[in-house]
């Protein structure tokens, strides 16, 4: 397992900005996520933040079953990274570990008292509704390919599967260096050749 840190090293060290982002969900941009590829050996470590808003269509605290339901379906979705990213066969990849979670940026202070506030008068002067929180996926995959030199292009089912994605801005990090690219829903296809 410490290639996976070293890999998440390399990853971070090279975008410093990823480290702010955890904590700063309302600089994102409903529509673009991000997503890291690093190539080392025959590992390929990926790294996803997506707005909620692109993945369920929400950023609210769900509290309907529809909206939890919503929740765990991306969940899953987002656990599958073979689903999302569609990698040549002949890279022959499989999956070594998958994590999906949910991030809220207002989950510390949730609570508010409403204690004796009873006198609700007309309609829309609740004065506790707060501006609305962002939320955020993030996903970090680990996968091991017995061909990476197969790897030639990534095919991002990801637009197809979540609609309201619109791009990725993807950093590939390989022996190369690291190369930015922009991914589009109109052209959800990254070119690897030249890459390794
Ligand atoms: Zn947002």
């Amino acid at each position: 397992m410490k290639i996976v840190h070293l890999i998440a090293g390399i990853a971070l060290s090279a975008t410093p900005s990823l480290a702010e982002e955890t904590t700063q969900l309302d600089a994102h941009e409903h529509g673009v996520g991000q997503l890291n590829i690093a190539f080392d050996e025959n590992k390929v470590a990926m790294e996803l933040h997506a707005p909620g808003a692109d993945i369920v269509g929400f950023e609210y605290g769900a509290k309907s079953d529809v909206d939890l339901a919503a929740i765990d379906a991306a969940l899953q979705t987002l656990s599958d990274p073979l689903g999302l990213f569609l990698l040549p066969e002949a890279a022959s990849c499989i999956v070594i570990t998958a994590h999906a979670k949910l991030e809220s940026e207002d989950s510390d202070h949730d609570d508010h008292d409403e204690e004796g506030h009873d006198d609700h008068d007309e309609e829309g002067h609740d004065d506790h509704d707060e501006a609305p929180g962002h939320t955020e996926f993030h996903a970090e995959y680990l996968l091991e390919c017995a061909n990476l030199t197969e790897m030639s292009a990534i095919t991002f089912s990801y637009f197809e599967i979540f609609p309201n994605a619109l791009e990725l801005e993807v950093q590939v990090i390989s022996d190369k260096g690291a190369t930015a690219f922009e991914i589009e829903r109109d052209v959800a296809k990254l070119d690897l050749r030249g890459i390794f």
